[in-house]
């Protein structure tokens, strides 16, 4: 019998039978399961109600053996991400410090999900478009081992804090905009805010936008920021909260707004 599903891997471009990948990493829908053991998913647009599937959002990309590859570097960031060192700052910021983390897989690892996000052809990820020649050079990087330098497809990292654990289980549509002439994608996951900058170009140094990524040699220095205090994120949970979905989010949003 032939098997249902053979295609190209999209990583190693061979002809294989493809699994149903998850466009993002397992690891960080584990923490997205609200009491009612739903996923709780985000849209920009403020009528759209996203129920995220119960396993995640999957689709047939990748062959048995770049899945393994990517799972490697998954397992590997789930330890890098675990107990950060926080320093409490007034208003429920904090600052937020990791060191010793393996600069190259922890890239690759974040890269992994920006091209697997392109890829897809998933309405989730509609505005997540890297265009050809960005894909393919990030596809040789994840297939090669190769991280780059840090400015090249480099990803902010910022932790989000609310008294409330929902904060956790947020996943909001990858979004892009524009910085300069930069390409930005932000991403909302598992209790953090990604942003890649993606740009055949280094950014001037006094843009300041390579000092919230893990450095070259392993370290992370960033911030704790209060959900309240992204406009871009409140927006959208209160257009979430108005739907319905969650109302024991509602705590997050201050009711005059
Ligand atoms: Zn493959």
């Amino acid at each position: 019998m032939i098997a249902e599903h053979t295609g190209y891997c999209r990583l190693c471009g061979e002809s294989k039978v493809l699994r149903r990948s998850h466009i993002i990493p397992e690891f960080l829908y584990a923490k997205l399961y609200d009491d009612l053991h739903r996923m709780l998913g985000i849209s920009t647009k403020p009528s759209a109600k996203i129920e995220l599937p119960q396993k995640g959002l999957r689709e047939r990309l990748l062959c048995d053996s770049c899945e393994s590859l990517l799972s490697g570097y998954e397992t590997y960031a789930v330890d890098a991400l675990s107990n950060p060192t926080v320093e409490g700052l007034s208003g429920g910021r904090g600052l937020v410090s990791l060191e010793g983390i393996d600069y190259s897989r922890y890239k690759i690892f974040q890269l992994s999900v920006l091209w697997r996000a392109s890829i897809s052809s998933l309405d989730f990820f509609t505005k997540v478009n890297l265009g050809e020649k960005h894909e393919k050079m990030i596809r040789g990087m994840i297939y090669s081992g190769t991280a780059g330098p840090l400015w090249r497809y480099g990803c902010m990292v910022f932790f989000l804090s609310s008294e409330e654990s929902v904060v956790e289980q947020i996943i909001m549509q990858p979004e892009h905009f524009k910085f300069g002439k930069h390409h930005m994608y932000r991403f909302v996951l598992g209790g953090m805010v990604w942003v890649y900058i993606v740009s055949s170009h280094r950014a001037t140094s006094r843009q300041g936008i390579y000092s919230k990524m893990i450095t070259v040699s392993g370290e992370l220095s960033t911030l704790k920021i209060p959900i309240e205090d992204l406009k871009f994120l409140t927006g959208a949970f209160q257009d979430f909260i108005n739907a319905g979905i969650i109302e024991k989010a509602s705590k997050l949003i201050p009711e005059t707004e």
